[in-house]
């Protein structure tokens, strides 16, 4: 059990049981559903002899009996965090809101995140990105149980994940920490990811609701930036586009994946702060998608108004009450400002939820380390970047044959454990280096030398002694401010320049082997000028710790590269929906940023323009071939055939695009949207049939005039394949008057 948090009286510091009703895909490579938590015995009930522990009640019932029983001054009290520290020391909680020992409330204590617990040591995972590279929902479960696990062994009863805030500008801080740039991807992930974390008991705390797409330019990371602050940004956008790009993977974490919680935006939505929001936190969230959880604040000023969040929805302010402060919380009521049934509503959504997952009726979740199963999460880490990292290019170099028998390794990323900045920012149990796990699966008959690539011309000598070389490079991304460019070198901090352009590394050494490979640890989409000249091109995103391992069975074939893009990668800095409009991004000084690109971001602009990508979204390359053949169509369900072609086998991502009918052109369509994909492993010469279901929303598009979603008579054009940009079957689908 947690020790109890102490009530500090000011901020000082910030750093760096649902029910199940979603079944996960096993995926054929894991085995039905992989390694299992140790077993989660719910231990005593804590709730005392009161009347609202009777079992037997709805969470409804208890919650109201609990309610009557509580002062209007104990009711205030469970409306704001109580421990100001815990965000940035990790103790003994990221948050903490202190319960009713006469009453025997416990506290509840709150962890952060989507990466893995920030409390002390834990599994670091890789980036969410890696997992929306992934393409893998039954994968997608299974990190999110571990990382649920180890949150609930860590004594916490929430988790501060996972972030689906769809990516709109490449160059955000937190692009990382997404599931990259498209709604149906996100969402398809995300309900997963929840049940998994759900199932050990925890309750799930989607983020961040909603268009929290930008730290701001220039500044103090993780806290604040001068330009486009995601604290006072006002994120204009027409209702259309927040319907269909951005509110997409919250309404499936709500709807299928039963999240408890939800946790409000620091920037403000069209005028009003995310956090007292009554458009997003009332009339979508709970009237239109029935969310019966509760609403927990970012942490630190995004709550913005004590009558204004009251009113407007959110139910607790964290870390700390500030605007929430029991005595402004008791003026608004007493001055009817906030009336009381408020407070009982506001109070009311977090009791039930806590009931309804079992808060009440066991014993505190242990905070005890060993009963922590590092090996068992530590293969849940590896798989998760096993199945994330991206083949970009590649010459024929890799995998890396048997009778390679020297490989330079240049970079001092080879030997760093790289990962994002901020509230993601987890320490590892066990960090697993790149060069050493090489080493290690190269075997004794290969020679493998190292060089920091500190000094170019030295490298280069490296290099061009061995049969292959590898340079690991990387980025740096950081909650709380956004990169300045998208360069592999552009970091946060422009008025710190990196030592060595890692891009002049890469030329170099590619020039003096021509069996280069380059292995990027990247936050999300980076410049690639010199792809044309490497031999081999991977994204590892932000690996995480098993790194190491992870990377050495990737290439060296132990298992297929499978990851797909989540993100498009540019071909130059101008090619993105924001570039050269500081109106659309970052803003003017704190004013509002306008959303004029609408729905067309990512691979949706480039396709809209005529703008060829580096690499296009939903792109990677196997070590076989596959071949997609047999297109089938109908209203309820689209068809293909997928052979593997090659020698080996191989994971194929086999994706369903459709482009809509336009029904007006004041309503334009993108060309294509994501609407289906499956993850399909498949031995040398078998085939499979991707079967892409459609329901109705499938088909809709947002209308405003009607405010509903409505599908148009017209002809819609399919097409299936393994990019958005490798799409060889191709037909249409009639809906009413038809094609
Ligand atoms: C982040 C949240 C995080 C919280 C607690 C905030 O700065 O925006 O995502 O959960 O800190 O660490």
């Amino acid at each position: 059990m947690k020790r109890q948090a102490l009530v500090f009286p000011i901020l000082l510091a910030l750093a760096g049981c649902g029910d199940s009703r979603i079944t996960p895909t096993p995926d054929p490579v894991a085995g039905p559903t992989g390694p299992q938590p140790p077993s989660l015995a719910p231990g005593a009930s804590r709730c005392g002899a009161h009347p609202w522990c009777d079992t037997g009640l709805s969470p409804a019932a208890r919650s109201d009996l609990l309610l009557a029983h509580l002062t209007r001054r104990q009711k205030i009290d469970l409306m704001a965090g109580d421990d100001p520290a815990g965000v940035a020391t990790g103790s003994p909680a990221t948050g903490t809101v202190n319960g009713i020992p006469a009453l025997d409330l416990p506290p509840l204590y709150m962890s952060d995140g989507p990466v893995g617990p920030r409390e002390g040591q834990a599994t670091a995972f890789p980036s969410p990105l890696a997992l929306a590279a992934s393409f893998d929902t039954e994968l997608a479960y299974r990190v999110g149980q571990t990382i649920g696990n180890e949150v609930r062994l860590k004594g916490n009863d929430l988790v501060h994940g996972p972030t689906v805030d769809v990516m709109r500008v490449p160059q955000a801080g937190r692009t990382f920490e997404t599931y990259g740039e498209d709604p149906f991807l996100s969402a398809a992930l995300a309900p997963f990811w929840i049940q998994g974390a759900q199932s050990q008991g925890v309750i799930a705390n989607v983020k961040h609701f909603v268009l929290n797409h930008q730290e701001g330019q220039v500044g103090l990371p993780p806290i604040a930036s001068v330009i486009g602050d995601r604290h006072l940004v006002d994120a204009q956008v027409d209702e259309r586009t927040l319907r269909e790009l951005y509110l997409p993977p919250f309404e499936a974490a709500v709807k299928q994946g039963g999240s408890g919680s939800v946790m409000c935006a620091y920037n403000s939505v069209n005028g009003q702060p995310a956090c007292s929001n009554q458009y997003l936190l009332q009339q979508v969230l709970r009237d239109e998608w029935g969310f019966d959880g509760f609403v927990v604040s970012d942490y630190l000023l995004a709550v913005r108004g004590t009558a204004d969040a009251a009113l407007n929805g959110t139910d607790i302010e964290m870390p700390i009450g500030q605007f929430y402060a029991p005595v402004l919380l008791e003026l608004n009521v007493i001055s009817g400002q906030v009336p009381e049934a408020v407070i009982d509503t506001r109070v009311g959504n977090v009791l039930r939820t806590l009931f309804r997952f079992g808060f009440f009726d066991r014993a505190a979740f242990p905070s005890d380390e060993n009963l922590i199963d590092q090996a068992a999460h530590a293969v849940v880490a590896r798989e998760n970047l096993e199945r994330g990292i991206v083949l970009l290019e590649n010459n024929g170099v890799l995998p890396i044959q048997a009778n390679v028998k020297s490989i330079a390794v240049i970079g001092a990323v080879a030997q760093s454990y790289v990962n994002g900045g901020g509230s993601s920012n987890v320490t590892p149990y066990a960090f697993k280096p790149p060069l050493q796990a090489l080493i290690d699966r190269a075997g004794t008959g290969v020679d493998v030398r190292y060089h920091d690539g500190s000094d170019v011309a030295d490298a280069v000598v490296v290099a061009a002694a061995a049969e292959l070389a590898i340079v690991f490079v990387r980025d740096t991304s950081t909650e709380g401010v956004d990169k300045y460019c998208l360069g592999l070198d552009c970091g946060p901090l422009p008025y710190l320049p990196a030592s060595t352009p890692q891009d002049d590394l890469i030329r170099a050494v590619a020039a003096a082997n021509p069996r280069t490979v380059v292995v990027m640890e990247n936050s999300g989409p980076v410049l690639t000028p010199w792809r044309g000249a490497v031999a081999a091109l991977l994204a590892a995103w932000y690996p995480g710790q098993e790194a190491g391992p992870a990377m050495a069975r990737v290439l060296f074939g132990d298992v297929d590269a499978s990851g797909r893009l989540p993100v498009s990668f540019m071909a130059a800095e101008a090619d993105t929906p924001v570039a050269g409009n500081v109106l659309q991004y970052p803003g003017l000084g704190a004013g509002p940023v306008q959303y004029s690109e609408t729905l067309f971001t990512g691979y949706r602009w480039h396709d809209k323009n005529n703008i060829a990508p580096a690499y296009p979204f939903g792109y990677g390359r196997s070590y076989t071939q596959f071949q997609y053949t047999g297109l089938s169509i109908s209203r309820d369900e689209i068809r293909a055939t997928v052979s593997n072609t090659g020698s080996r086998a191989g994971v194929a991502v086999p994706q369903l695009y459709i482009g809509f009918p336009e029904v007006s052109t004041g309503m334009p369509q993108p060309i294509r949207q994501l609407k289906g994909f499956q993850r399909l492993t498949l031995e040398p010469g078998q085939s499979a049939v991707a079967r892409f279901p459609l329901d109705t929303r499938a088909l809709a598009y947002w209308d405003v005039a009607r405010s509903d979603w409505v599908v148009a008579d017209g002809c819609y054009a399919i097409s299936v394949g393994a990019s958005s940009r490798d799409l060889p079957l191709t037909g249409s689908l009639a809906v009413g008057a038809g094609c």
